[in-house]
C-alpha cells in the first residue's frame, strides 16, 4: 500500500530517502516541493531524476482533498468549504477576512466524541481522526482555491484537537518547519474542551501557540449539564492547567463562553466567572450561541449579553463579544457536515 507522504515529517522523509538509496539532501527537496510549492504530482519535482520520481510514485501518494461545496457569505466574504476526504468522509474549513489578514478555521477530526450538548459536530457522530496530511491539505487547498494568503490558523472546526494529539502535533511540526510552509505557531490558536493531561503535554512542547478553552459555565454543576468532559475534570483543575500553560509559554489563555438564554447568562453567573478567572492573565470571549435544530438552546438577547459583559468588566476582566461572521452561510459548527450526511442518507 502506498504511504501518505504529506503526513511525513522531515526526519521520516530523510530515512525513507536513504532507504531508497538516494542522498539525504533529496528529502529537503521533496519536503520543499510538498510544503512550499504544494505540488500534487511527483513529476512536478523537476530537480529529481525521472527514475527517482517513478520510484517515489510507486511507494507514496500526495494527499489531496476535494471541495464538494463552497459557500460565500454575502455579508462579510467569509468562505466556508465542505471538503470530501479520500474515504468519502466530509469536514469543514472556514476562511475569515480580518483587517489584519485572513484566518482559516480547520477541522481536526471527522465528527467528535466529546458530546457537548450544544454542538452540531458531535450530534452527527464520530468517524475517525484526521491525519496531519488531511489538516495540511485543508490549508493548502483553501489557499490555492481562494488565492488568499492565510496568516492565522485556528483549530476550532470539527473535532477535539487534543483527542487527536499525535496527528495534531505532527501537523504543527510540519506546518512550522522552516524547510516547508514555515508558518509561525504564534499565529495558531488551538481550542479545546479541556483535556487536561494533553494541555500539560502541549505546554512542554513550547510551541508558542495560543490556547482557547471552551468553558461555557462558571460552575462544575452547570458545566456538567452542557459538556460531558466536565464529569472527568473539575473547573478548578482546568484553571490550574491553564495557569501552568501560561507560566511555561507566556501566552495568555482565552476562555470561550457561549451565552445561552436563561442557562448561563445571569449576573450571578458573570460574578462567578469573574471570581474563578481573576488573578491570572486571560481573556473572555463571549459568543451568542448558534441555534442548532436538535436543541432548544437559544442565544442570549443583545441586552443580556451586554449586561453580562459589563458585569465581567466591572469585575476587572478583559472581555469581548465575538462578532458573528458568515451568519448567512454558517449554521453552527459542524452543521454543514451533518446536513450533507443527511442528504447522503436520504
Ligand atoms: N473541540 C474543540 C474545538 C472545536 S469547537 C473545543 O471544544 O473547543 C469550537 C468552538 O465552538 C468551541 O468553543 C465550542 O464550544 C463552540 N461551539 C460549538 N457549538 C457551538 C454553538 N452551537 N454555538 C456556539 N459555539 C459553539
Amino acid at each position: 500500500m502506498k504511504k501518505d507522504i504529506l503526513s511525513m515529517d522531515y526526519n521520516e522523509l530523510e530515512e525513507s530517502v536513504l532507504a531508497l538509496g538516494e542522498k539525504k539532501f533529496r528529502a529537503g527537496q521533496i519536503f520543499e516541493w510538498l510544503h512550499k510549492h504544494k505540488v500534487q504530482d511527483f513529476n512536478q519535482m523537476t530537480n529529481l531524476s525521472a527514475q527517482f520520481r517513478t520510484v517515489l510514485n510507486e511507494y507514496f501518494y500526495i494527499y489531496s482533498l476535494k471541495i464538494v461545496k463552497k459557500l460565500v457569505s454575502g455579508l462579510d466574504n467569509t468562505v466556508k468549504y465542505l471538503y470530501k476526504l479520500n474515504d468519502g468522509a466530509v469536514v469543514e474549513a472556514v476562511v475569515i477576512n480580518y483587517k489584519h489578514g485572513n484566518s482559516l478555521c480547520i477541522s481536526t477530526q471527522v465528527g467528535c466524541k466529546m458530546g457537548c450538548r450544544f454542538c452540531a459536530s458531535t450530534i452527527a457522530g464520530f468517524e475517525r481522526n484526521l491525519t496531519a496530511g488531511e489538516m495540511l491539505s485543508q490549508l493548502y487547498t483553501a489557499e490555492s482555491e481562494s488565492g488568499k494568503k492565510i496568516s492565522n490558523i485556528v483549530l476550532m472546526g470539527i473535532g477535539e484537537p487534543l483527542d487527536n494529539y499525535d496527528n495534531v502535533t505532527r501537523f504543527l511540526d510540519i506546518l512550522s518547519s522552516e524547510d516547508g510552509h514555515d508558518f509561525s505557531l504564534r499565529n495558531v490558536a488551538l481550542s479545546t474542551c479541556g483535556k487536561i493531561d494533553k494541555i500539560h503535554e502541549l505546554a512542554k512542547k513550547r510551541y508558542g501557540l495560543s490556547l482557547s478553552i471552551s468553558l461555557h459555565a462558571p460552575s462544575d454543576e452547570l458545566r456538567r449539564q452542557l459538556m460531558p468532559i466536565a464529569n472527568n475534570y473539575k473547573i478548578s483543575e482546568l484553571i490550574e492547567a491553564c495557569k501552568m500553560y501560561f507560566e511555561i509559554t507566556g501566552r495568555r489563555i482565552t476562555f470561550e463562553y457561549a451565552l445561552i438564554d436563561g442557562m448561563n447568562d445571569s449576573i450571578e453567573c458573570a460574578d462567578e466567572l469573574a471570581s474563578i478567572l481573576s488573578g491570572f492573565p486571560n481573556h473572555i470571549n463571549l459568543i451568542p450561541i448558534n441555534k442548532i435544530d436538535e436543541r432548544d438552546y437559544m442565544p442570549s438577547s443583545k441586552d443580556r449579553a451586554a449586561a453580562f459583559k459589563n458585569r465581567l468588566e466591572q469585575g476587572g476582566m478583559s472581555v469581548t463579544i465575538r462578532r458573528t461572521l458568515g451568519a448567512d452561510i454558517d449554521a453552527a459548527c459542524g452543521q454543514l457536515r451533518k446536513e450533507y450526511r443527511t442528504e447522503d442518507i436520504n
